[in-house]
């Protein structure tokens, strides 16, 4: 079981497991809310436990698309496309040892110019 909180502890959840690998998109959209890169794992979202859910609050980032974070503290917590039924979550708030290692980068295009991807990781222009 993996755990993940956002940094005020006001979302907190369990999740009994997450894909493996960690895809970090460089798209403008993820780096403006995420900070950086929005470096997220995977799982269905029924298999989401949310301890508490105090905090949660969906921003519509586009018309097929929503991202969740706390609104008390902040943090980058969730990506949800409209019409899946899986859920990204952020790997950054997931309690270690997760396990996961960086799979690959996506829109790389689109990436900042202030710093250069240095991992083996494949490198995808788009998605
Ligand atoms: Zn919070
Ligand atoms: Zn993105």
């Amino acid at each position: 079981m993996l755990k993940g909180r956002c940094d005020c502890g006001k979302v907190r959840f369990e999740v009994p497991e997450v894909r493996k690998t960690v895809t970090i998109c460089h798209c403008g959209q993820c780096r403006r809310s995420s900070g950086h890169t929005w470096a997220s794992t995977h799982a269905p979202f029924e298999e989401l436990q949310f301890t508490t859910d105090e905090g949660l609050t969906w921003y519509e980032s586009s018309d097929f698309a929503k991202r969740g974070f706390c609104k008390f503290c902040g943090s980058s917590l969730f990506y949800r496309m409209n019409t899946e039924d899986g859920i990204g979550i952020a790997a950054g708030c997931l309690e270690s040892p997760t396990g996961l290692e960086i799979g690959k980068h996506i829109f790389v295009k689109d990436k900042g110019d202030y710093y250069d991807i240095t991992d083996d990781a494949p490198q995808i222009q788009k998605f």
